[in-house]
């Protein structure tokens, strides 16, 4: 066999093909250029002036709608668009989170509900990142239960009149439209809305702690009137926004062991190089078995991640096994940040090391897109035929 890769001990590389190698390689040599010589500082200031900049290039290296097919899209594999996730995030989980929001929520809603025409106005420009997208589901009083939102779209003749409001909306401010999900006469339904619209607005909520390095808003939707086309056409119901959800989760399930791999990463140099008691800490009994274990989460997620993939793009994917990957990854990533935290002692704290940020960051990870007890609830259902959500 092979001799060991301290960097992929399971040997995970093997799986992939060269042009998937190809992209994790640009997408991995962009965020080392463009993200981690800055992102701390936007972290320490909870601001991301360039955003619109970053976003033109990740248009150009197709990480936009990546696994979307037309319309400018890249048609990239699931596999492919789970390790650029993996990348980014092993930057900074906002920049993966910009990315999740505008192709597997915005432009993924549009692509799969809406009408030929939406596609051809909004996909081209959002995948070349000339246009930002949002995605309006979570309302101030509806997280996990989104069915009893409060938004309402009602006819006028032939227009639509919104009303209500959205909260924790990534990207918001900065887009350029909004995919918002709202309450009609026939059940809830997906509206393209253009942000210069009369009547919408997206206040940024300030004071995070986590994410900083991506930009979070409220919707507001006071009157605002759309044309009758402005309804995503091919979906009726809370199926529509969840399968979406679906979609970007199974982009967090790798993303979240970017995240994990930066901090493992960090850890084991530190504990090479950092002496007490006149040796190395990583020359420690109990550091190594920190380090044993995190590598072993580590690389198992990354196996888990693939083998979902896999499934995705064979078509043989279910919503409760992105549920499996999700409760696991992101819980298991989180764990590793933390303990990688320990290694570095007070180090642990400092913005000098990414480990703090990634912990923190995956405190928004762990609740967005599924809060750990939603996904268990998933999983518990499918396993006992028992609905214990309500
Ligand atoms: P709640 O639903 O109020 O839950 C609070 C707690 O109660 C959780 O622990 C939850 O698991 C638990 N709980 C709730 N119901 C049950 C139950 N039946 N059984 C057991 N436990 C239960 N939303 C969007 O639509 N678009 C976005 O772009 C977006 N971006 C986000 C970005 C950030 C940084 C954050 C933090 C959130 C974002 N969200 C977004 C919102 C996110 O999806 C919600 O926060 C999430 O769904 C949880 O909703 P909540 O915060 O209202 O918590």
């Amino acid at each position: 066999p092979p001799p060991f890769d301290p960097a992929d001990p399971l040997g995970i590389d093997d799986l992939l093909e060269p042009e998937d190698l190809a992209i994790r390689q640009t997408v991995r040599d962009w965020a080392a250029d463009r993200v981690l010589p800055y992102v701390a500082e936007w972290y320490e200031t909870g601001e991301l002036p360039g955003i619109r900049e970053l976003a033109r290039e990740l248009g150009g290296i197709g990480a936009l709608g990546m696994s979307l097919t037309g319309y400018g899209c890249a048609g990239a594999s699931a596999v492919q668009y789970g390790l650029a996730c993996l990348e980014l995030e092993a930057a900074d989980s906002g920049i993966r989170s910009l990315v999740s929001v505008q192709g597997s929520l915005a432009m993924y809603a549009i692509h799969r509900f809406g009408s030929e025409e939406q596609k051809r106005a909004w996909l081209p420009r959002m995948a070349a990142g000339e246009v930002i997208g949002c995605f309006g589901l979570t309302e101030p009083d509806h997280g996990s239960d989104p069915a009893a939102m409060r938004t309402y779209a009602k006819k006028d003749g032939t227009d639509w009149v919104l009303n209500g409001r959205k909260m924790w909306i990534t990207n918001g401010s900065v887009a350029g439209v909004a995919v918002v999900w709202a309450q009609t006469d026939e059940g809830i339904r997906g509206f393209v809305v253009p942000t210069d619209s009369p009547g919408f607005s997206a206040p940024e909520i300030k004071h995070k702690w986590s994410l900083r390095a991506s930009v979070t808003s409220e919707l507001v939707l006071d009157d605002v009137r759309l044309p009758a086309d402005a309804v995503l056409p091919e979906v009726v119901g809370l199926k529509g926004p969840l399968s979406c959800l679906s979609h970007a989760r199974y982009g967090i399930v790798w993303g979240a062991m970017g995240a994990a791999r930066s901090c493992f990463e960090t850890a084991v140099d530190y504990a090479k190089s950092r002496e007490q008691f006149g040796r190395p800490i990583g020359g420690f009994q109990l550091t190594q078995a920190k380090l044993a274990d995190m590598a072993v989460e580590l690389h198992k997620g990354i196996l888990l991640a693939h083998h979902l993939g896999r499934r995705m793009d064979a078509g043989r994917l279910r919503p409760e096994q992105v549920s499996f990957g999700k409760l696991n990854n992101v819980r298991e990533a989180i764990d590793i940040c933390r303990t990688a935290r320990t290694i570095l002692g007070a180090n642990g704290i400092s913005l000098e090391y990414p480990v703090m940020r990634h912990a923190t960051n995956l405190e928004s990870v762990l609740t967005y897109e599924g809060t750990v007890e939603m996904h268990q609830l998933v999983l518990g259902k499918a396993l006992t035929g028992l609905d214990a959500f309500r």
